[in-house]
């Protein structure tokens, strides 16, 4: 038996198993495909690649600007400290190598049918583990075990080559439903192009929207019109956060626990962040018999807060929503420098520790969804 088994090789389960081998324990990583087959824009921001230590050949380009336009506005912010885009099939490949340099057991085209007691069933054969972490996205073998009723955006994405771009560029176009938003993320002498919207809150077909942005969209059709699409890919995103995420020997990381930014669906930062939170807890619990509970309790101290924070932003966003509404506040926000930045800087950031500034924004924010609404 192995002190634990991991399932699947994204950014939350290389993480968890890389920390583990590096304290010594026996860990198998058991991937259904090879890394890097997450669907992902690829956006990240600074904070992603200095806790990941991201060498430079894994990233695809540094960005320094982040513009966000809503029918009549638009915000363009300069980064201090730029964003980045990076690929899955590296980012994840990257990872995944890094915690087999560290004792990591990978097994690739192996996928978990099955969790019993402490055994992962697959095709070929079991794997018995102290600890099973399921780090596997957001179709989750822990949805056996879950109660709560997960909540989804639905996404979809042009992977486009021949267009050179330098910016995040992130859409708000009427239609959408709360919170839904269009992006290009840059790449070299590329960019995906993509689309989120929250289920049970959008009208019609989310394929529409792409394709608007694509060919109507009078900005970001002009920016794309040289460009060939060379991939076309889709995939939920959990938006809530499970309450549970520990079942007897069985850890949630990442999508499998609804570990994303509730307002933008961004996961990589929160699945990277809660992959080393469990390995604390789980050498702890192997070294002292520490409780794997307090896997939860230690992530609602620390990086929980801001998911719960964004969570109540959303509630309230999506009940006070109106694209004229939204319009607006877009508008007059970009008549202030700080506010700008505070909207611009939560993409890919996720940084609120500008607390007044931040607050004063979403005051900004709610009263004119408010008073658009009623
Ligand atoms: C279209 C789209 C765009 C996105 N863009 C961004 C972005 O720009 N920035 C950002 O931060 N986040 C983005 N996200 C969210 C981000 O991709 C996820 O939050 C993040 O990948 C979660 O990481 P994870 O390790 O928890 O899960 P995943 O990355 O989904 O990894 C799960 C792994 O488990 C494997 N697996 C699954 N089931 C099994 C099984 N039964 N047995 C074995 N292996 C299994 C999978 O093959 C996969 O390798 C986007 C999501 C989508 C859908």
């Amino acid at each position: 038996m192995r002190d634990v088994i991991v399932i699947g090789a994204g950014a939350a389960g290389s993480v968890c198993a890389g920390e583990l081998s590096k304290r010594g324990f026996s860990v198998a990583l058991l991937e259904k495909d090879v890394p890097g087959k997450a669907i992902c824009a690829g956006g990240i921001g600074p904070r992603i690649y200095e806790i990941l230590k991201l060498p430079n050949k894994v990233i695809e380009k540094y960005v320094y600007r982040v513009n966000v336009y809503s029918p009549n506005s638009k915000i363009s912010i300069k980064l201090k400290k730029p964003n980045a885009s990076i690929y899955r099939e590296k980012f994840d490949k990257f990872l995944a190598e890094r915690a087999v340099d560290n004792g990591t057991e990978l097994f690739t085209s192996t996928l978990a049918l099955d969790i019993k007691r402490n055994k992962v069933i697959t095709k070929k054969k079991e794997f018995k583990g102290k600890v099973i972490v399921c780090a596997d996205g957001v179709n989750s073998l822990l949805s056996k075990f879950r109660r709560e009723k997960q909540l989804l955006a639905i996404t979809k994405e042009y992977e486009i080559k021949n267009v050179e771009e330098t910016d995040y560029h992130i859409f708000y176009i009427n239609g959408l439903g709360p919170l839904g938003y269009g992006w290009i993320i840059p790449k070299k002498n590329a960019v995906t192009l993509g689309v989120l919207g929250f289920i049970g809150h959008l009208n019609g077909n989310i394929s529409f929207y792409l394709d608007y942005l694509l060919k109507e969209h009078p900005l970001c059709s002009k920016m794309l019109s040289k460009g060939k699409i060379t991939q076309t890919k889709g995939a939920m995103i959990p938006y809530k956060a499970s309450k549970q995420m520990v079942f007897g020997n069985k850890i949630g990381v990442g999508d499998a626990v609804g570990l994303t930014s509730p307002l933008t669906g961004g996961g990589i930062y929160y699945a990277s962040l809660s992959g080393g939170l469990a390995a604390n807890v789980i050498a702890k619990n192997l070294e002292i018999g520490y409780d794997l509970k307090n896997y939860e309790k230690e992530w609602r101290k620390t990086h929980g807060k801001s998911i719960s924070m964004q969570w109540k932003l959303n509630i309230l966003l999506r009940k006070l929503w109106t694209d004229k509404g939204w319009d607006i506040c877009l508008r007059k926000i970009s008549k202030n420098k700080e506010f700008s930045k505070i909207l611009a800087s939560s993409w890919a950031t996720y940084k609120f520790e500008k607390k007044s500034v931040w607050l004063k924004t979403f005051a900004l924010i709610l009263w004119n969804l408010f008073i658009n609404k009623f």
